[in-house]
């Protein structure tokens, strides 16, 4: 039992760590933001990942995704906890994302510099046809036995990672920006960073998802290796937060420098205070050292 049970498990957990690796760095970083762009052969690898491992159609997750940045946790957004709870939107997730990829206006309006070409319409637009070939892989490579157990472990971890961050991430979690989103570590272990989902709507641009010394985004990591190996490119190098993300952090640099302000006024004072009483102190000893000679040197 275990022997068949535990590669199913491993092999589950890989490839759910391999298509949120995917999907964060190639559809959404590369194609709905524009924040890296990649070589020919590296968009073709991705792009028949996705395929195989997912059946997604980049163009409306693109689209869907889109959206929900144009309209966050307001009327509108395709998936907010706000609106709908974070349960619902956890559970429903799919069947959310799924309406409004379905949705032509949608698709049209959000994702139009991601036409529909020649190779959509015969092989990556047939999602079926891409999961049929990736499991038809799995099983060759794992058994029939472990290869659909495996399949099995990784389509719900997947479901339910992609879920999270549209719904957990957008209702717990640290927020140092002002946004509904929340940066959660663990889950950005889990989703290849996409859990620092505040940093991600403070900074829609940004390639990295880390802003803090102690967040780690392990899809960075791969970018940066695609970059080292010169197939991949960061549009911006530096950090380009939105208005509100901007404002926040310039209010709380003032409010910090106001306090460093005070603070240091506090310490002036405090020192002028130890100085004055020193002084006082000094000239107390030294006119009780005249009145009375100090005993043993007039012996
Ligand atoms: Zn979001
Ligand atoms: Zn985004």
């Amino acid at each position: 039992m275990l022997h068949t049970l535990l590669p199913a498990v491993v092999a589950g957990v890989v490839l759910m760590l391999a298509a949120n690796g995917c999907t964060t760095v190639y559809l959404h970083r590369t194609l709905a933001h524009r924040a890296v762009s990649v070589r020919g052969p590296v968009h073709v690898a991705f792009r028949t990942f996705v395929w195989i491992s997912t059946g997604i159609r980049p163009r409306q997750w693109v689209a869907v995704h889109r959206k929900h940045h144009a309209f966050t946790d307001v009327p509108g957004d395709p998936h907010s906890p706000v609106l709908l709870g974070w349960m619902t939107v956890q559970r429903r997730n799919v069947t959310l994302y799924r309406r409004e990829a379905k949705n032509a206006e949608t698709v049209g309006r959000y994702a139009r510099d991601i036409p529909q070409t020649r190779a959509d319409r015969w092989f990556f637009d047939h999602a079926m046809l891409g999961l049929a070939i990736g499991l038809t892989f799995l099983v060759v490579v794992l058994g029939p036995v472990v290869g659909l157990l495996a399949a099995f472990v990784y389509l719900n971890l997947f479901l339910g990672t992609n879920a999270a961050v549209n719904a957990i991430g957008h209702h717990f979690g640290r927020k140092p920006y002002p946004n509904g989103a929340g940066n959660l570590q663990w889950l950005a272990f889990l989703t290849a960073g996409e859990g620092l989902h505040n940093n991600h709507h403070a900074a829609p641009t940004s390639a990295k998802l880390s802003h803090r010394w102690f967040e780690v985004d392990p899809g960075w990591w791969v970018i940066r290796i695609l970059t080292v190996l010169h197939l991949a490119k960061v549009r911006l190098s530096e950090l380009r937060l939105t208005q509100a993300a901007s404002g926040a952090a310039s209010k709380a640099a003032h409010v910090a420098s106001n306090a460093a302000h005070a603070a240091g006024a506090a310490a002036s004072n405090a020192a002028i205070a130890v100085g004055t009483a020193a002084s006082t102190a000094a000239s107390a000893v030294a006119e009780a050292t005249k009145s009375s000679p100090t005993p043993g040197l007039n012996t």
